[in-house]
């Protein structure tokens, strides 16, 4: 009797974890979302809100450098200059801060890029590493043209608190200045001035468009059109996960 009692609290504790995992391919393999696209495109917005659905952590290179920035940590100090001209972090910082962000237990279910891979090199080494572990990868590619960019990214006003996105003429919030999801003050980013988007679509185009041509020859690349409403988006990304994470709760 006490061996079956124990048998059945094990294989509660094998079971439990795996029923638990919604955000797990049908084979309960890590998935990994990979979102590309230009600054403005929608990347966070749709991190954001696949970070809710499948109950992963969104991991956003841009927000961990600028945490680092206001912690004044040796990171945020390599990074600042880079980060104020709109140019790329160098691979190498980018890179040991993700790989210390992606050991952390919350990134075992499976997690969700924003913001990275950003070159070539980066991708090549996320691409060795996530095929040794694996995992499921999905490449996301929000595709809109440059001309919208600019007004999408000036009006931009961020949650400095949950990273929510709003803009200040197509999606405002709800009372001016504070987020509508935990009631924190909403920040314009220094980098989100004319001059200085300019400079981050021009690097964009050079160092970070390559980086779906690399996904592409792989196959596992969808082609999103971003450039419609925010719920039109959604739902083309939404059909397509319908297909490749059947066993995924929405
Ligand atoms: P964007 O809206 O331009 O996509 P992010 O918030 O993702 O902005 O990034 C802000 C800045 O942080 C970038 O302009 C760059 O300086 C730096 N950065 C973020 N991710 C990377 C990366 N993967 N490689 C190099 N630099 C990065």
């Amino acid at each position: 009797m006490k061996i079956i009692s124990i048998l059945c609290v094990m294989a509660a504790c094998v079971a439990l974890p795996l029923f638990s995992m919604n955000a797990s391919s049908a084979d309960n393999r890590q998935v990994v979302f990979i979102m590309l696209g230009a600054p403005g495109a929608g990347k966070g917005t749709q991190a954001v809100r696949l970070s809710e659905q499948y109950g992963i952590p969104q991991i956003s290179t841009g927000d961990l450098f600028r945490e680092n920035l206001r912690n004044n940590t040796p990171i945020g100090q390599r990074a600042k200059s880079f980060m104020d001209q709109g140019q790329l972090v160098p691979d190498e910082v980018v890179l040991e801060m993700l790989f210390d962000r992606l050991s952390s237990k919350d990134c075992a279910k499976g997690y969700i890029l924003d913001g990275v891979p950003r070159t070539i090199p980066q991708a090549e080494v996320l691409d060795k590493r996530l095929s040794e572990s694996g995992a499921q990868v999905i490449v996301i590619s929000l595709e809109i043209p440059d001309d919208l960019l600019v007004g999408r990214l000036t009006g931009r006003l961020v949650c400095g608190q949950c990273g929510a996105i709003y803009h200040k003429v197509s999606t405002p919030p709800n009372v001016e200045g504070i987020c509508d999801r935990d009631g924190a003050q909403l920040i314009q980013r220094k980098d989100d001035t004319e001059e200085v988007v300019k400079e981050r679509l021009k690097v964009f185009h050079e160092q970070t468009e390559p980086v779906k041509g690399y996904f592409e020859k792989k196959g596992n690349l969808l082609l999103v059109d971003s450039s419609v409403s925010k719920e039109k988006t959604t739902a083309q990304i939404d059909e397509y996960l319908s297909k490749v994470l059947p066993s995924a709760s929405h």
